[in-house]
């Protein structure tokens, strides 16, 4: 990919890097196209297996969790343990992943990051900003997909691309400043 001209990258994960058995070697490849570059990172995938890659941890907000941290499910104190603690101190149950699959998800594991991820965005106003959505499906789009074609219409030196091997289309007021790649973005990203 050519990120020429633009110093900041907003980058969207989703679903496809779940599905890929070799997403840790698109993440490389995606760090390696970003050195130098001031980027962030809002990641769907709950597998955490973008942690164990060479992209900066502190760019990085996975707003549905993952298994790094876990929880009471009754989500008391609003507490998060490590992974070695077993049972709610205070309650006795069993702990859970700190995740949206548990009953009441603990936000806090999150929202620090996300904080972090809003006052960066708020740094890319009249800046060149390269919008990349990869493999992002349907299934939550408040999260990413709704907000960041709004991050692209708002400013006037964005780019847009979206790459998806199901779903590529972009809003037609996203065609003058963007493009749709139809292909799985794991394997776009390896070869691109
Ligand atoms: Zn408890």
């Amino acid at each position: 990919m050519n990120l020429d001209g633009y110093d900041m990258v907003l980058i969207g994960i989703g679903e496809e890097f779940e599905e890929a058995p070799d997403a840790l070697e698109a993440y490389n490849k995606l760090s390696k196209d970003l050195e130098g570059k001031n980027y962030f990172i809002v990641s769907l995938c709950m597998d955490d297996v973008i942690y164990k890659s060479n992209l900066n941890q502190d760019r990085i907000v996975t707003p549905l969790g993952g298994r790094r941290k876990k929880q009471c499910p009754d989500a008391c104190e609003n507490a998060l343990y490590d992974l070695d603690v077993e049972k709610c101190p205070i309650c006795g149950k069993e702990l859970i992943y700190n995740n949206i699959l548990a009953e009441n998800y603990i936000e806090q594991g999150y929202l620090p990051m996300w904080e972090k991820h809003k006052l960066w965005l708020t740094g890319t106003l009249n800046k060149s900003l390269y919008i990349m959505e990869l493999g992002v499906s349907m299934r939550l789009p408040q999260v990413v997909r709704w907000p960041f074609e709004r991050v692209a219409m708002l400013n006037n030196k964005a780019f847009f691309l979206r790459v998806n091997g199901k779903l590529p289309q972009i809003n037609a007021e996203l065609k003058e400043k963007g493009k749709g790649i139809g292909e799985n973005s794991v394997k776009w990203l390896i070869e691109n």
